[in-house]
């Protein structure tokens, strides 16, 4: 755990990347900022990896990289002012090509599964790459998390990413051009603001996949969360939702007051067996179209909270069931459910459902969503 406080945190977090030894140098922000972009590493055909830091006037700091548009860590007080890491991530650029389980990054063309790795639109079926069984997760073998991205920084709190996803790649229609913008605001927020166009109709369901620990180290199980949801889209053995929107009430999936993660995750539920814990979309309880805040977490331990606000209309919870100790970094060693995922979202297999609101983009139009994790303390 980093016990940096406030003060200084700029001067000793540039003396760390200089004395860590990595090929250390500066690039100026169009806002004249000169130490936020440091060499990382080296792609296997030869790219450059670019390590971005933004950090904000109350000392919160955010580390990203343009492979896969990786937040690779966040660094936010706790009740008593203390800077810690609340994101998983890995110490080396190399440790990322193994690679984790999307560790911090960005996802797309879709978030979530697909069913049977294919839809149809327009009458003609798509075919996608199979990477979980029979289906498609996450974008397929080669997604947006293991793409080289365009960064551009915009001020010393905000990096501006683009990345252009050819036609047919893994499977999907259309030249698809993506801009995602990371911003560190003053209120100790990272405000993720999401952006497309396409030049032939297709399916889009962008997200981020950081892990989150607000203790920033040990399990996640007496964290309290509270999931603005009165229902959620249950699972078959695949993962796959089978259509239903089920009511949570009187089952472990009700978080609509805040309950301690591990309070009902081994109970007896034909849900979670399937899931090997929580690992479900929540079909948000929304008021309009605009940024709501949809979920609250809050870390007993540490006294850090976060609130997730998003114009996404869900949201997958995920527990970390499939870590499994074998990955390690920033001191720690992600063992089963170390940490928590909240990706907003729509729902999983969308373009095979014709009920879930539509994920397709047509050319003219341009997809916007934008999703916020604020960070307080109790
Ligand atoms: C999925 C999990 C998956 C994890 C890592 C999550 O978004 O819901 O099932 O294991 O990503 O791949």
């Amino acid at each position: 755990m980093d016990k940096r406080k406030a003060s200084g945190v700029a001067s000793i977090a540039l003396l760390a990347v200089i004395s860590s030894g990595c090929s250390a140098r500066t690039a100026t922000s169009q806002s004249g900022n000169t130490d936020m972009k440091t060499t990382w590493g080296m792609t296997p055909d030869g790219q450059t990896v670019e390590l971005y830091t933004l950090r904000n006037s109350k000392g919160a700091e955010a580390r990203i990289m343009n492979y896969g548009g990786v937040l690779v860590s966040l660094k936010v007080p706790d009740r008593t002012g203390t800077f810690g890491d609340v994101v998983a991530g890995l110490d080396s650029f190399q440790d990322y090509l193994k690679p984790p389980p999307y560790f911090g990054a960005i996802i797309g063309r879709y978030g979530n599964r697909i069913g049977d790795a294919r839809f149809s639109l327009n009458g003609v079926e798509y075919k996608l790459s199979k990477n979980d069984g029979q289906n498609s997760l996450h974008g397929g073998a080669r997604g947006f998390d293991k793409r080289l991205w365009h960064a551009t920084p915009l001020s010393p709190q905000s990096l501006e990413l683009r990345y252009r996803s050819a036609d047919g790649e893994e499977g999907y229609p259309g030249n698809l051009d993506v801009t995602v913008k990371y911003t560190l605001t003053d209120a100790n927020e990272l405000r993720i603001d999401y952006s497309a166009t396409t030049d032939k109709e297709t399916v889009i369901n962008l997200t981020n996949h950081s892990y989150f620990n607000l203790a920033g180290e040990g399990d996640i199980l007496a964290h309290e969360v509270m999931i603005n949801a009165d229902r959620f889209t249950p699972i078959d053995k695949g993962l796959i939702p089978t259509g239903e929107l089920k009511d949570v009430t009187g089952t472990p999936f009700d978080f609509r007051t805040a309950t301690p993660i591990g309070k009902r995750i081994e109970e007896k539920d034909q849900q979670l067996i399937f899931a090997g814990g929580y690992d479900h979309n929540w079909v948000l309880n929304r008021t309009g179209n605009g940024l709501e805040t949809v979920a609250k977490v809050t870390d007993p331990k540490s006294g850090r909270v976060m609130e997730v606000l998003t114009t996404q209309p869900g949201l997958q919870f995920y527990t970390g069931n499939f870590l499994d100790g074998t990955l390690k970094g920033n001191g720690r060693t992600y063992t089963r459910r170390s940490a928590f995922c909240m990706e907003t979202q729509h729902f999983p297999d969308s373009p095979n459902k014709p009920s879930f609101p539509s994920t397709v983009l047509k050319p003219g139009s341009t997809y916007q969503s934008t999703t916020v994790y604020r960070f307080s303390t109790l």
